[in-house]
C-alpha cells in the first residue's frame, strides 16, 4: 500500500519543517508549500489526501483557501485540517463553517497531531464504509450491529447511535451539549446529564471486551472515543 500524502501549507519555515519532518517519520508522504498559491499548485500535482492549511498566510488567508477547496467538486476526497494560533482560536466555529475537517491550536505535539490526522483520515475513508473499526471493536452501520471478535455485543439503539458518532468522530472531544445536539438531535429536549447516563450504559455494554476505556471522560470538558490510553 502507498503512503497517504499530506500537504502542509505554511509560510513559517521552522513549523513546517518541524512538522513535515514528525508526519513523515509517522509514515506519511509530505509536500510542502509556503503559500496558496504553491498549494494550488501541489494539489492539483500531487492529490494529497489531507492538507494541513496554517490559518494565517501571506498571499491569501487559509480559511478562504478551505473554503474554496471545498467548494470544488476536484477535491471532495481531499481532508483539511486547520491550523490556527491560540489569539485566533475564537475563530474556531467560522473555520469549521468553512468547511476543515477539525483543528489544532498551535503549539501542537507531533503525537497530538499525528493522532488527529489519523482520526480524520480515518473518517474521510469510512464515509462510504459500511464497517468502521476501533481497536477491539466492530461496528457494522448496514446491520446496525456491533461486535468484537466476532461476537456481537448488545447495545440499545440510544447508545448505538452514541458509539457510532463517537467512533466516527475519533480522538476529538465534546461537551454534553455537542453530543445532545449531535446524536439526540437540536430540536430535542433533553438534560444534559441523559448523556451521562447513556455514557454509562454505553461503557457496561463494552466492558466485557475490554473497549469501556474507549470512550473517555474528560474532566470539565465532556467525551472522547479514542483507543489509546489516557
Ligand atoms: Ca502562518
Amino acid at each position: 500500500m502507498s503512503p497517504q500524502k499530506i500537504l502542509i501549507v505554511e509560510d513559517e519555515q521552522a513549523i513546517r519543517e518541524m512538522t513535515a519532518f514528525h508526519l513523515s517519520r509517522a509514515g506519511y508522504e509530505i509536500f510542502e508549500a509556503r503559500d496558496c498559491r504553491e498549494a494550488r499548485e501541489l494539489l492539483a500535482d500531487k492529490q494529497p489526501d489531507l492538507a494541513l492549511i496554517d490559518w494565517m498566510l501571506p498571499d491569501m488567508s487559509g480559511l478562504e483557501l478551505t473554503r474554496n477547496l471545498k467548494r470544488n467538486k476536484d477535491f471532495e476526497d481531499l481532508a483539511i485540517i486547520m491550523l490556527t494560533a491560540r489569539a485566533e482560536e475564537h475563530d474556531k466555529v467560522s473555520g469549521l463553517e468553512g468547511g476543515a475537517d477539525d483543528y489544532i491550536t498551535k503549539p501542537f505535539s507531533p503525537r497530538e497531531l499525528v493522532a488527529r490526522i489519523q482520526a480524520v483520515l480515518r473518517r474521510a475513508n469510512s464515509t462510504n464504509e459500511e464497517v468502521l473499526t476501533a481497536g477491539v471493536l466492530t461496528l457494522d452501520a448496514a446491520g446496525h450491529r456491533v461486535s468484537s471478535s466476532g461476537v456481537e455485543i448488545k447495545v440499545g439503539p440510544t447508545e448505538y447511535r452514541l458509539l457510532h458518532f463517537l467512533m466516527t468522530h475519533a480522538e476529538r472531544v465534546y461537551s454534553r451539549a455537542q453530543l445532545l445536539d449531535r446524536v439526540w438531535g437540536a430540536n430535542v429536549y433533553v438534560e444534559e446529564r441523559t448523556v451521562d447516563v447513556h455514557v454509562r450504559r454505553l461503557r457496561k455494554a463494552l466492558a466485557d471486551p475490554g473497549a469501556d476505556s474507549y470512550i473517555q471522560t474528560v474532566r470539565g470538558a465532556g467525551y472522547r472515543f479514542s483507543c489509546r490510553d489516557v
